[in-house]
């Protein structure tokens, strides 16, 4: 799939769309999910136009997959959820009901998060 330049996140990269922003460096954003599906819900994107995990671990640089992951890390850090400890995914693709086409890490925690997939 084609990374379309006007998906929401893109547009909130170029600071077109505003957002809670909790986490920011040179190659990534982090802030609050519109949405949250627990107290805490934080997505995490990298800057690079990637559309998902399969674009973004096939196409980008060692030096991009390395800060964006240690951006997640930090991420779930800051907001305090190290030690109670929390949950990311990564939906990807259609059957993976990935809504918006770049990718994002949502990072879930404040509470126990129960069965890891349902269906
Ligand atoms: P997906 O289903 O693609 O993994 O998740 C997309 C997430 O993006 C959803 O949890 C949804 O609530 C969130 N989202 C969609 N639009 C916006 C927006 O404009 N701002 C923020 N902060 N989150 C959004």
């Amino acid at each position: 799939m084609e990374y379309d330049v006007d998906n929401i996140f893109a547009k909130i990269l170029r600071k077109e769309v505003p957002c809670i922003k909790v986490y920011e460096d040179d190659h990534a954003l982090a802030f609050d999910d519109i949405n949250p599906q627990a107290p805490i819900h934080v997505l995490v994107i990298p800057k690079g136009a990637y559309v998902s995990m399969e674009d973004f671990t096939a196409s980008a640089s060692d030096m991009e997959i390395v800060t964006f992951f240690r951006a997640v890390g930090k991420t779930a850090r800051q907001i305090g959820l190290s030690t109670a400890g929390y949950r990311i995914l990564a939906n990807t693709g259609d059957n993976g009901m990935q809504e918006v086409q770049h990718l994002h890490v949502h990072i879930l925690g404040g509470r126990k998060m129960g069965p890891m997939v349902s269906i």
